[in-house]
Parts: structure tokens; sequence; C-alpha cells
């Protein structure tokens, strides 16, 4: 059976960060799904086809990762498209006790889908979506820490 991972996320945009994790994590996976999460409650900057192209055009050349939109739970989604692991990155303690609840909950809700997390390599520690769009809205170039396809004005 393949061995297919989703990494969800909002990717507001997708960042150095977790193209890191993701290309990381081909060694592991037959494909990975990058689920871009669409939750009409949450505010992004960018709108959800710009997120999609700029996974899909960060990962031209590499056949083994999707990227796709969804909403509702993740572990139904997971089982819609037969991944049964999840793939999460870690940064810090404040992401190890986010994701920690998140992935036993899931656990709980569905004991057949693993997360599986990949540490944040050093150099990537402090970049995040969150800092990219606060340089983004002051005016500052974060196109050295974004997907190569990201396309920042
Ligand atoms: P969310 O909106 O759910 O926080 P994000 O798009 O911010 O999703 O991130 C998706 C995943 O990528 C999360 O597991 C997050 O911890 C991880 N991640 C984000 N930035 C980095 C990074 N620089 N290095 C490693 N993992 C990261």
């Amino acid at each position: 059976m393949a061995r297919i991972a989703l990494f969800p996320g909002s990717f507001d945009p997708i960042t150095i960060g977790h193209v890191n994790v993701i290309t990381r994590s081909l060694d592991l996976f037959d494909k990975v799904i990058v689920g871009v999460g669409h939750n009409i409650t949450k505010n992004y900057m960018f709108p959800l086809q710009d997120r999609i192209q700029w996974i899909k055009d960060s990962f031209d050349e590499l056949p083994q990762v999707e990227v796709v939109s969804y909403t509702g739970l993740t572990i139904n989604f997971c089982k819609e498209i037969n991944a049964r692991f999840i793939l999460r990155g870690l940064r810090s303690s404040a992401d190890f006790e986010f994701e920690r609840s998140i992935a036993q909950m899931n656990n709980y809700l569905e004991s057949s889908i693993e997360t599986i997390f990949i540490l944040a390599a050093p150099e990537f520690t402090p970049v995040s979506s969150t800092i990219v769009r606060d340089i983004i809205r002051n005016g500052g170039n974060a196109q050295a820490f974004v997907g190569s396809g990201v396309k920042l004005k």
C-alpha cells in the first residue's frame, strides 16, 4: 500500500521552512499531499488560489508532491485520500505543546492515522508564515523566506 502523508496547514504563504519539511519527508513517504486549509472564519492574507498555485510552483519538479485544498476535519480528509499519516513540523516547545494535543485528539478520533513530526532545520527555526506576513504588511522584502514559487509583488 502506498505510504501517503497529508501535510495540512494554512501556507499563508508557504515558507522555506515548510519546503524543507516536505522535501525531507519524501524519503519516508511515496506521496505527500499538501492540504491547504480553507476555513471561512479565518482571515488569510493571500487568496486560496494563490496559496495553492505557489505551492505547486515551488514543487513543480517533484511529482510526489501534490497540492489540494480541504475543509472539515483533517482525519476525515485523510480517509478520503487514503493518507495514513499526517505530517507536521516542529520548531519549538510551543509548537510541540500545540501539536501534541492536536495529534493526540486526532489519534482518539482515528487511531489508524499516525502523526509524524519532522524537526525544523536549525536555520529555518525562526521562519514562520506569521512573521513573513508581518514583513510584507510593513513593506519589507520577504522573498528570501518563502517557497521558490511564491510571487510577492
Ligand atoms: P497552521 O496554520 O496550522 O499553523 P502553518 O501553515 O503555519 O499551519 O504550518 C503548517 C506546519 O508547518 C505546522 O506543523 C508548522 O509547525 C510547520 N512549520 C511552519 N514553519 C516551519 C518551519 N520554519 N520549520 C519547520 N516546520 C514549520
